[in-house]
């Protein structure tokens, strides 16, 4: 097992930063009980040493005394510690008189972006929104990434089968709306993404960034362009045309199995480069230019990110990437996009063809937003608590979320949140969101638990596995293990009560598992003797076991002594820095999950939006007025780590960047207070003025506004910045994703009188 023993003597624990997607090894020094340092681990052969500043103050999350260590109940209008049976037996009473009354649909599930980085809401939150019975699922998808969802689902029909630009061997990266200097890389795990980049120069590679801000990585790169906000899908399209125009389709390989090329082409005819020069800023020779580099590149790849996301045509953009990367054979080819190879999942080569992917199964009750991976919009959350009716909400169960800071429309959501019934939450803060609650359940720190990215090492740009043990080991005492208070909240709202022992939910899903993969004839534990399994697995904690069952069956596993040499959990465990097995491979076209085995580039549902995308070709932004988009840093993600001092000190971060020439019309400069006001909503911000910025963009970032009476986070409270989303419109949608629209906001600003 890694180096996790406790005493007082200085140890050194090996473990995977679980703050971002990066996935980063680190050495965590420890005297007692207290985190000492926290370092790169050089040993890690994945991410090589590098650390970013979140991640060297794990031990400051850790050691937070504003992080709760005790359940809180709201009585007279204050939190309350109490124990975690009282707390347990609160939810029940809380939630059981809603859904008794209400009905399943007056509860909503909130989930929020850490869940995806711990292991027992892998496993667990399933099972827990099956037992809430509701269909009111919101999550942190709907405010970032969703619409890349859609377009995987539709085209190749996987949804989570995301493309990730293969860094490390591509010879020319077109990445729009996405900054990895400050990110560290999104939808795609590249730990060391700085380190990666800089290894293009000496292997002859090029970096374009198209963004409207000339960002960390724009300075790094070959080239930068400015475009307008929420304008890349013109620009994209008029890529795609240049390409039929000039005749650089070159789908290669898996061209016999690509279906709807001509109807692309039909669709891009109007988006000629000298039509939509004017709409995004881009000259017609440089988009010409940008597509014959994309076409004749030994292997290129098109990324996009949230700034191509987060947008009014969010899906659309998406798409288009989607369909330069497939029209240049870039698709599925090394140095250009590929699909992970997660160890921690079966890969089937067979035959292509699946179940296909569907959206609108069913629709929010006051707004109609279809569902799109079974849940419904943020953007959504705020009307169903307000609008009265049959199946309003009235009850929140939300995990790791802050929605009255990255929900768009946050005023509007903060009001709606002091009007519920009935609140639980699953947080170590008590913040602008759960300053609302009736209950707080706080799980146990990061470094309690055990530690393998399931979800990111499943968008990793190479097949990489470690497993970590808690790095702090916690007596019963302390409460319960995160997959025991999940457990529990799934005994609650199941009705089996919270006195329930949490072994039968762990028992039932190892056996739901095994059985699964048994009754499958080509599954790996086929004609497999359940007990044997089991057996097998005895000692293990409850994510233990089943995060085993997932290694053990996977493409890697040791098929629980069927493949020899093959991966376990006690195979990993003796690797503390981690197992790499190399790069990624051609997956397609076994991985063509779409009901008819294809490549689908031209979806009906795709199709069908583009309307939205032509229209607005006849009818363009207004060139005048400023128009607002989000911003990261190295020091922050979303609004929850701005309770550490060493990530908060310094200048301070949350400013309205401005282009000098649109300050100076307005009167303002450097250090001075604006008024900014959207549709939605105003607020007043500290300028900084930077000719980093597009003409006529304005730059906030996200997760601030830490200024409200309530929360319980004093360092945060003392570095307040402002609530960029009170600025965010929840009334527009990017219709087919049903993802918010964080960027390309149409904004006024003006000096304070
Ligand atoms: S880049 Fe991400 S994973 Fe790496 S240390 Fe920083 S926060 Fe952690």
């Amino acid at each position: 097992m890694g180096a996790s023993t406790s005493g007082s003597a200085r140890r050194t624990a090996y473990r995977t930063c679980p703050l971002c997607e990066a996935t980063c090894g680190v050495a965590i020094e420890v005297e007692g009980d207290r985190v000492v340092r926290v370092r790169g681990d050089e040993a890690d052969p994945f991410s090589r040493g590098f650390v970013c500043p979140k991640g060297a103050a794990l031990g400051d999350v850790h050691h937070d005394p504003d992080r709760l260590r005790q359940p809180v109940v709201r009585r007279g209008g204050r939190f309350v510690p109490v124990s975690w049976e009282e707390a347990f037996v609160e939810v029940e009473r809380g939630l059981g008189a809603v859904l008794a009354a209400h009905g399943r649909q007056s509860l909503a599930v909130l989930l929020g972006n850490p869940v995806t980085h711990h292991l027992a809401p892998a496993f667990y939150l399933r099972p827990l929104v099956r037992a809430a019975g509701t269909r009111n699922l919101f999550t942190a998808s709907t405010v970032d990434q969703m619409p890349q969802h859609v377009v995987s689902g539709l085209v190749w029909g996987d949804p989570n089968a995301f493309p990730l630009p293969d860094i490390d061997r591509t010879d020319y990266l077109l990445m729009l709306g996405a900054n990895p200097l400050a990110s560290n890389g999104s939808l795609v795990t590249a730990p060391d993404f700085p380190g990666r980049l800089k290894q293009f120069k000496p292997r002859g590679a090029k970096l374009v960034v198209v963004d409207p801000r000339r960002t960390e990585t724009a300075e790094r790169a070959d080239e930068h362009l400015f475009i307008r906000p929420g304008t890349d899908v013109f620009w994209l399209a008029a890529l795609v045309h240049t390409l039929f125009a000039e005749h650089l389709v070159s789908i290669g390989r898996l061209e016999r199995w690509v279906v709807g090329v001509e109807e692309i082409r039909t669709l891009v005819t109007p988006f000629a480069p000298e039509v939509v020069a004017p709409i995004c800023g881009i000259d017609a020779a440089t988009t010409r230019r940008i597509a014959r580099s994309l076409a004749r590149a030994a292997a290129a790849a098109v990324y996009g990110r949230i700034g191509n996301h987060a947008v009014e045509f969010g899906t659309a953009t998406a798409w288009m990437a989607a369909v330069l990367n497939v029209l240049t054979g870039n698709f599925d080819r090394p140095g250009g996009v590929m699909t992970s190879s997660p160890v921690a999942s079966r890969i089937d080569d067979g035959e292509p063809g699946g179940r296909g992917y569907r959206i609108g199964r069913w629709k929010s009750r006051v707004g109609g937003h279809p569902e799109v991976n079974g849940e419904f919009p943020a953007a959504a959350l705020a009307e169903e608590i307000e609008t009265p009716g049959e199946g309003r909400i009235r009850a929140l169960l939300s995990v790791a979320t802050n929605p009255v800071r990255s929900y768009p429309n946050s005023d509007r959501l903060d009001r709606a949140f002091g009007a519920l019934d009935f609140y639980v939450a699953v947080d170590i803060y008590v913040n602008e969101s759960t300053r609302h609650a009736n209950v707080i359940l706080p799980p146990p720190s990061a470094l309690e638990e055990e530690n393998y990215e399931l979800t990111f090492l499943g968008n990793a740009v190479r097949s990489f596995a470690k497993y970590a043990p808690p790095v702090f080991e916690r007596g019963v005492e302390d409460g319960p293990s995160e997959a025991d208070l999940f457990a529990k909240l799934v005994l609650i709202l199941r009705g089996d009560g919270a006195e329930s022992d949490p072994a039968r939910v762990h028992d039932a899903l190892v056996d739901e598992f095994i059985e699964r993969e048994r009754s499958d004839p080509a599954g790996p534990l086929a004609g497999r003797d359940a007990d044997e399994i089991r057996r097998a697995l005895a000692g293990l904690s409850p994510v233990g076991k089943l995060l085993d069952l997932r290694l053990r069956t996977g493409w890697q596993g040791d098929l629980f002594g069927q493949r020899e040499g093959g991966i376990s959990l006690t195979k990993l465990a003796e690797h503390p820095h981690g197992v790499d097995l190399g790069p990624l491979v051609e997956r397609f076209p076994a991985r063509l999950a779409t009901e008819s085995g294809l490549l689908e580039l031209a979806p009906g549902p795709l199709v069908a939006d583009w309307r939205r995308v032509r229209e607005r070709l006849e009818r363009p932004h207004p060139a005048e007025g400023l128009l607002l988009i989000g911003r990261r840093h190295l020091r922050s993600n979303n609004s929850w780590m701005h309770n550490i001092p060493a990530l908060v000190s310094g200048r301070p971060r949350c400013t309205l960047l401005m282009h000098p020439a649109d300050a100076a019309a307005r009167g303002l400069g450097s250090g001075d207070r604006a008024r900014v006001r959207s549709k939605a909503g105003a607020l007043e911000a500290l300028v900084e003025t930077s000719d980093a910025l597009m003409p006529g963009v304005v730059s906030l970032p996200h997760g601030w506004g830490h200024d409200v009476a309530g929360i319980e986070m004093r360092v945060a409270a003392a570095h307040p910045g402002v609530a960029s989303n009170v600025l965010t419109d929840d009334a527009i949608l990017d219709v087919a994703s049903g993802n918010a629209v964080l960027n390309g906001i149409p904004v006024e600003v003006g000096a304070l009188a």
